[in-house]
């Protein structure tokens, strides 16, 4: 039976990178019709931030994933607690005093070996006594290959602290055994722990798990990924305009590769399709255009209805416009926009009036604008195909260039050079909005 977890801390915003470890658990499980666990490793309490369960519960519930089972880590103490002392009667930890002094916050010791290792205390912090000169090792089943430390490299690490609680060390071989955790996938910035987890198996006769590291997301300027380009936070990158389809399809891409070439996945079409042989080995690059792309591809597949929808809760001005209207901006809108928070700079312009800048014109733009007004004030109709036809005898009959004229009558019903196709927006804008905007230009 496959039984996988997903074992943040609540400690910050769920960061990309935790969010594909769920996403690889989870499929890992499902796709073998296993379990998927949802563990909270809230055992530092004092980096616990307010609210990061449920802001976790949340976040995994916007991307549908759903878990078989739950457990707390604090809830567990005794069970810590207990394991960590018959460590120590065995042989394989020892109590330490100088836990504040002798450890880094990450439970590693400054110095390898802790002094307090030969006192024989009866009370403190309780460290892992480790051996030297073993050669431990496993195989990585992201990896896929062997990889081995010399033990004596290794620091005597920190198992429970003085105030009760475990470190990940302890609680992290405790809970994947008690839980009959069959796969643990996280990051790969845990790869230094693992010794430390492979002793503590050893020790405690525990079956040790198939273990995988996940590659790291690198920024486009080299170096892991940071905040610098924009956020890299789940919830960042959702209000930023991502939706979550999208973001889900573009993440579960950072690290792992179907066999054939397909692009666009499902939840389900992933589950389906997961195979732990597609996870590779480079480390990918987090490319926002590639993102974007993606975003661009799920928007166009959201309807009419519900992306107007979207772009109501983005902009109570749009809100407040005619059904009819609002349906026509949507389907305008929707073929260009990449994020659901372009939708302003796009749109706006319909239910506001532009500032204009005058130098953003070219030359002749006045000439354009009076053979505009021209059209409109004599237009039989108000169609779409009426309006082409008699725009481009004008611009004919002129002898203008076709690019230049349109672009003098954007930047003046729109203040840029950016918008949906410029005749359909007149349309909507409706011909007396259109003339009094071409008027004031004059
Ligand atoms: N609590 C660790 C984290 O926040 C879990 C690492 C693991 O999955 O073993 O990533």
């Amino acid at each position: 039976m496959i039984r996988t977890r997903f074992a943040p801390s609540p400690t910050g915003s769920m960061h990309i990178g935790n969010l594909r470890t769920a996403f690889y658990a989870y499929a890992l499980a499902k796709h073998n019709k296993g379990d998927f666990i949802l563990r909270i490793e809230d055992t530092d309490k004092k980096r616990e931030k307010m609210g990061g369960v449920e802001d976790i519960k949340r976040l995994l519930k916007i991307f549908n994933i759903k878990w078989d089972e739950y457990c707390v880590q604090s809830q567990r103490l005794e069970i810590y607690n207990k394991i960590a002392k018959k460590l120590v009667s065995d042989g394989h930890a020892f109590y330490c005093q100088c836990e504040a002094k002798n450890a880094k916050e990450d439970g590693f010791s400054k110095e390898l070996r802790d002094p307090c290792r030969d006192k024989d205390l009866k009370s403190g912090a309780i460290k892992l006594k480790v051996p030297d000169k073993e050669n431990i090792e496993f195989t990585d089943y992201v990896l896929k290959k062997k990889i081995s430390w010399n033990t004596s490299t290794v620091g005597d690490a920190t198992l429970l602290k003085s105030d009760g609680f475990p470190t990940y060390h302890l609680a992290v071989v405790v809970d994947d055994n008690d839980m009959k955790i069959s796969h643990a996938l996280r990051g790969h910035d845990w790869m230094p722990s693992t010794p430390i987890h492979l002793l503590v198996y050893k020790y405690l006769e525990f079956t040790v798990p198939e273990i995988g590291h996940l590659t790291d997301i690198m920024d486009p300027d080299g170096g892991k990924l940071s905040k610098r380009k924009g956020s890299t936070s789940v919830d960042g990158l959702i209000n930023e305009g991502y939706l979550p389809e999208a973001l889900f399809n573009f993440v579960i891409l950072l690290g792992w590769a179907p066999k054939d070439n397909k692009e666009l996945f499902t939840l389900k079409e992933f589950v389906n399709l997961f195979d732990p042989l597609g996870f590779q080995k480079a480390n990918p690059i987090f490319n926002r255009d590639k993102l974007d792309w993606f975003n661009g591809e799920y928007i166009r597949k959201i309807s009419n209805s519900n992306l107007c929808k979207k772009f109501e809760i983005q902009n109570s001005d749009f809100k407040k416009m005619d059904k009819d209207k609002k349906i026509q901006i949507t389907k305008l809108v929707k073929e260009r926009i990449k994020k659901i928070s372009d939708f302003d700079s796009l749109a706006n312009f319909f239910f506001e009036e532009p500032k204009v800048d005058n130098k953003l014109f070219g030359i002749d733009y006045k000439k354009h604008i009076e053979s505009a007004l021209l059209v409109l004030k004599n237009i039989k109709g108000w169609d779409l195909e009426t309006l082409n036809s008699d725009l481009m005898n004008e611009v004919t009959k002129n002898n203008f260039k076709i690019g230049d004229f349109f672009m003098s009558l954007r930047i003046s019903l729109t203040g840029t050079k950016f918008t949906p196709p410029i005749n359909d927006s007149i349309i909507i804008l409706g011909k007396e909005e259109t003339i009094k905007r071409l008027n004031k230009m004059e």
